[in-house]
């Protein structure tokens, strides 16, 4: 009954916990993937200044060194003299460049021709007369050598200013010039700017990250399940599981959310509950009293014409006889007239009693036919149990003494029309009625107050 009234309702709430997990989980996705490239363009902006700026930083300083190192007056003599002093030139290549990681940067003398006078690789020698475009091929690198030489005259007696150059090409980032003060001499950095930031440096973080990311969907997740799901499931189930009887709703005496729900809930029940209760009654009570004559309380047409063809179909399949009888209250119209209508109407009412008394089995069914006709309706009953039935109705109706007023009585009698059949698929129903009212009408016309049955 009551899971009629449920049937089998979608719990909506993996639904709704998993729309909202998932948009939380894309959210933060979306947050994380945005704060992450954020930071990398910052991190990429930082560096690329500090690797600019710690170019710049090299070639300074190296101008620095230089200048302390080589107190020579004329820098041509230097040069002169240099080939020529191989252990001093040693010491002072390794002070020039003292303070270079060697591993990320690495620094060069270059004269005003742009060949490499001092290298602190040491690989590059002076004599060998190389260009310093010769070690990087970056098109604005070579262009600004160049303007860089072009422009030495002007760089004398000026403060060292280093040029930072962006290198498209090879492992180092950046370059700096600066000239070297009172000279034509210059001093190229290159500054290795991937030493800056380390994928592997990268890793506690980003694993953090992830971690406390991780954690906050299992937190979520479990705090979710806990709190939300499990208690909507057994408010769920305990609704579907529910009978109409029945008022245990899960939940109810809990303080949140889950519990007004469940109240309110329990409330629908129960209001559903008898509202349901009192419309099945209803519903029953006019399925029975369409299928019942208002007048004589006895099955009516309707109900006949429903039982008719199963009982004729199951006599079919069991090729048992099937019995049908037609009554007719004799002269009736004269009853009416004589003592009226309100009294015709107590007659029915007796005679349907009386029909109905003589009918005990189950598969037995007796009908308003209409007006003041009817059938029975005998099922698994041969013509001698048939025409017994009718006399017995015929004689019980004679029998009968209808109180009048005053204390006088009125009589009515009945004709039987009878008919039987054990019925197979080539026979007609219609064929079996119609038979059974020409047994009618013979009975009428043989005098009435009669049974008879129909033979071929
Ligand atoms: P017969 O013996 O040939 O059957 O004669 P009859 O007068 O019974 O035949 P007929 O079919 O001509 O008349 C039936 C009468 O039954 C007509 C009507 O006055 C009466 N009747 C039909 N239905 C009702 C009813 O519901 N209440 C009452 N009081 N009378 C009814
Ligand atoms: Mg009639
Ligand atoms: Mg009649």
């Amino acid at each position: 009954m009551s899971h009629d009234i449920l049937p089998n309702i979608p719990s909506p709430k993996n639904k709704i916990i998993a729309y909202v997990r998932n948009t939380n989980i894309l959210f933060l996705g979306l947050i994380l993937i945005l704060i992450m490239t954020m930071a990398a363009i910052m991190a990429l902006d930082i560096t690329n200044r500090a690797s600019k700026r710690l170019a710049d930083l090299y070639a300074i300083e190296t101008v620095g060194r230089f200048n302390l190192q080589v107190k020579q007056d004329n820098l041509m003599e230097f040069a002169d003299i240099l080939p020529s002093i191989q252990l001093h030139y040693d010491e002072m290549l390794d002070s020039l460049f003292a303070h270079y990681d060697l591993k990320n940067v690495k620094g060069y003398i270059i004269d005003n021709h742009g060949i490499i006078q001092i290298s602190s690789t040491r690989q590059e020698r002076h004599e060998d007369k190389i260009h310093i475009n010769a070690l990087n091929s970056d098109a604005q690198f070579c262009a600004e050598i160049e303007t860089h030489l072009q422009n030495i005259n002007g760089y004398f007696d000026s403060k060292t200013e280093a040029k930072a150059i962006k290198l498209a090409r090879g492992p180092y980032g950046y370059a700096s010039i600066a000239p070297i003060i009172d000279t034509d001499w210059s001093v190229v950095t290159f500054f290795d700017h991937n030493s800056l930031y380390s994928v592997w440096n990268l890793l506690p973080l980003l694993i953090t990250l992830l971690s406390a990311f991780l954690i906050y969907t299992l937190i979520n997740g479990i705090v979710m399940r806990r709190v939300v799901l499990l208690p909507l499931d057994r408010l769920t189930k305990s609704l579907t599981a529910q009978k109409l009887n029945a008022s245990e709703i899960f939940g109810r005496d809990r303080k949140d959310e889950i519990g007004e729900l469940a109240r309110t809930m329990q409330k629908m029940w129960d209001h559903l509950g008898i509202d349901n209760a009192n419309l099945l009654h209803a519903a029953r009570e006019r399925e029975r009293l369409i299928r019942i004559d208002q007048l004589t309380n006895i099955p009516n047409r309707r109900n006949f014409d429903e039982r008719l063809p199963l009982e004729w179909g199951r006599a079919v399949r069991t090729k048992t006889p099937l019995s049908l009888l037609i009554l007719d209250l004799d002269y009736f119209k004269n009853y009416n007239d004589t003592y009226g209508h309100i009294q015709g109407d107590k007659a029915l009412r007796l005679v349907a009693k009386i029909f109905a008394q003589e009918l005990r089995r189950p598969g037995d069914l007796v009908a308003r036919w209409g007006g003041e006709e009817f059938v029975v309706l005998l099922a698994d009953t041969d013509i001698n149990g048939a025409i017994d039935v009718a006399n017995r109705i015929r004689l019980n109706v004679e029998k009968m003494e209808i109180p009048l007023f005053d204390n006088f009585i009125s009589k009515i009698t009945v004709s039987i029309g009878v008919n039987t059949i054990i019925p197979t698929t080539s026979d007609s129903l219609e064929d079996f009625i119609r038979n059974a009212d020409t047994a009618l009408y013979t009975a009428k016309k043989e005098g009435r107050n009669k049974v008879f049955q129909h033979k071929e």
